[in-house]
C-alpha cells in the first residue's frame, strides 16, 4: 500500500478514539495529538499541520451530528475531509480534446522519474484514448529513449533522433506525429537546482507549446516539493504535478500536501517501477484508502439505514429479530466497517460471521418458540444448539441479545447502536 506507515498510524489514532468511552475534550485532543504526531513523521509541514488539527478541533466541536451517528463517527468524518483538502481536495483532471493534438510535456530534475512516467503516460493514454505517441528528448543520457521502448514495447511509438539536439528532435516529433491524439515529450531535466530547472523549463515551454507540462517529483522529497511547485506554478501556468515513488517513500504526505498548499493540482501519482504503476490522483479516493475504508460519506448513511429499528408494533419477537438481522446481513455495513478499518474490529464487536450464527439458531426454534421466546429454556436450548450446530453458550447469548434489543425498541434506534457496537462476543 502506499504511504502504509502513514495510513496505519492515522487508523489506530481512529481506533484509539473509537476505543474511549466518550469523545470528551481529553480524548478530542488526544486524537489530535496522535494525528498530528502522524502526518508530521510522513513530513507535512508543522504549520500546515497546526492548521488542520485547529480545524478539527473546531469543527468536531461544533458541527451537530446527524439523528443516528455519533460524535465519534463526526470526528472521524471531519478528519477525512480535512486530510482530502490537505491533499488538493476535489480538483479537475486533465482536459484532453478531441480532434486535436494534446501535447503534454514532462519535466523534473534529474532521477525524479520522467522516463519512466512519459512511459507510464503512454501505456495509460493508449487504453483511454485513441492514438498516443512519445517523444524522448534527452539528449544527455544515453539510450533514454531505449529506456522508454523497453518499458511501452510496441504499444507506443517513440520518436528520438541520433545525436540532434533536443529543439530539433522535439520540432520533427510533433510534426511527425501530428494526427496523433496525445504526444507526450520527455525531456532531459539536467539541473538538480530550482532555478536551473525554471530556465530550462521556459525553453522547453518555447519549442513545445505544450497544452499541459507536468512536473514530475520524486515523493522523497517530501516538503522541499513546496518550493519547487510554486516556482514551477510561475513559469508553467497551465501545469500539474506527478509525484513518483510514493510506493518507497515515507515522506509521501509531505510531498503532497505542499504541492497542494502550492496550489498546484496533483494529476497523477507514480506508484512503482512498473509501466502500469501510475494513478490519476483523486483526493478522495487516496485519503479513504489512506484511512483504509471506504468513502466515508457512504459509510455513515448505510449506518444509519442499518440502524433503524424495524416497524414494530407493540411487539418484537424472534421473527422481528431474524427479519432484523437478515436485513443487516444483506447490508453488511457492519462488516464493511470492520473489514475496511483496521483496529476497530475489536471495538465493533458483531461481525457477519456472528450474525449468520444467530440467524441459524433463530432458525432452528419452533414457531411456538419465536413467537414466545420466554419459554426456551433448559431442553429447548440443548435441542436447538444442536439444530443449529452451536453451544448452548451460544443460545444463551442469542436470547440475551435479542432480550436487550427488544428493550432497545422500546429506547429507540440510539440505544439499538450502542446495543450493536458495544455487544461483546
Ligand atoms: P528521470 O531521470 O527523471 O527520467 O527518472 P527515471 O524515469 O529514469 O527514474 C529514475 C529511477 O526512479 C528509475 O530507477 C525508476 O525506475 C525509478 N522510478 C520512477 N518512478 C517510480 C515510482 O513511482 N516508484 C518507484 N519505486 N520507482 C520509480
Ligand atoms: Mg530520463
Amino acid at each position: 500500500m502506499v504511504l502504509e506507515s502513514l495510513g496505519s498510524k492515522l487508523s489506530s489514532a481512529i481506533s484509539r478514539m473509537i476505543g474511549r468511552p466518550t469523545l470528551d475534550e481529553i480524548s478530542l485532543n488526544e486524537f489530535i495529538r496522535d494525528v498530528q504526531r502522524s502526518l508530521l513523521e510522513a513530513d507535512v509541514n508543522v504549520k500546515l499541520v497546526l492548521e488542520l488539527s485547529r480545524r478539527i478541533k473546531s469543527r468536531v466541536l461544533s458541527e451537530k451530528a446527524p439523528p443516528g451517528v455519533s460524535r465519534k463517527e463526526i470526528a472521524i468524518k471531519i478528519l477525512y475531509e480535512e486530510l482530502v483538502n490537505m491533499v488538493g481536495g476535489k480538483r479537475p483532471s486533465l482536459d484532453i480534446k478531441q480532434g486535436k493534438q494534446n501535447r503534454i510535456l514532462l519535466v523534473g530534475t534529474e532521477g525524479s522519474g520522467k522516463t519512466t512516467t512519459a512511459a507510464k503516460l503512454g501505456i495509460w493514454f493508449k487504453k483511454r484514448y485513441g492514438k498516443v505517441a512519445i517523444i524522448s528528448s534527452d539528449t544527455i543520457r544515453p539510450a533514454s529513449h531505449q529506456q522508454i521502448v523497453g518499458l511501452v514495447g510496441e504499444a507506443v511509438p517513440v520518436f528520438w533522433i541520433d545525436g540532434e539536439k533536443p529543439e530539433k528532435i522535439i520540432a520533427e516529433g510533433i510534426n511527425k506525429f501530428k494526427d496523433y491524439n496525445i504526444v507526450i515529450i520527455d525531456t532531459a531535466g539536467r539541473h538538480k537546482d530550482e532555478k536551473g530547472l525554471m530556465e530550462e523549463l521556459k525553453e522547453y515551454i518555447k519549442i513545445a507549446d505544450p497544452d499541459y507540462t507536468l512536473l514530475v517529483l520524486d515523493a522523497s522529497i517530501g516538503q522541499a516539493a513546496f518550493s519547487q511547485a510554486k516556482a514551477f506554478s510561475e513559469v508553467a501556468p497551465l501545469g500539474g504535478v506527478v509525484v513518483t515513488k510514493l510506493d518507497g517513500s515515507a515522506k509521501g504526505g509531505g510531498a503532497l500536501s505542499a504541492v497542494s498548499a502550492a496550489g498546484v493540482p496533483i494529476y497523477f501519482i507514480g506508484v512503482g517501477e512498473k509501466v502500469d504503476d501510475i494513478q490519476p490522483f483523486d483526493a478522495d479516493r487516496f485519503i479513504s484508502r489512506l484511512l483504509g475504508m471506504g468513502d466515508i460519506a457512504e459509510l455513515i448513511e448505510r449506518i444509519e439505514e442499518v440502524m433503524k429499528p424495524p416497524q414494530i408494533k407493540g411487539k418484537f419477537d424472534m421473527y422481528d429479530f431474524l427479519e432484523y438481522l437478515e436485513g443487516m446481513k444483506k447490508l453488511g455495513p457492519i462488516d464493511h466497517l470492520i473489514s475496511l478499518m483496521p483496529g476497530v474490529r475489536a471495538q465493533v464487536g458483531v461481525d457477519e460471521r456472528k450474525i449468520s450464527q444467530w440467524i441459524a439458531i433463530i432458525k432452528s426454534m419452533t414457531e411456538e418458540e419465536r413467537r414466545n421466546p420466554s419459554i426456551i429454556s433448559g431442553t429447548r436450548i440443548e435441542r436447538i444448539a444442536r439444530g443449529s450446530g452451536t453451544t448452548q453458550r451460544d443460545v444463551r447469548s442469542l436470547l440475551k441479545t435479542y432480550s436487550m434489543a427488544k428493550s432497545a425498541m422500546i429506547g429507540g434506534d440510539r440505544m439499538m447502536r450502542r446495543l450493536l457496537k458495544g455487544y461483546k462476543l
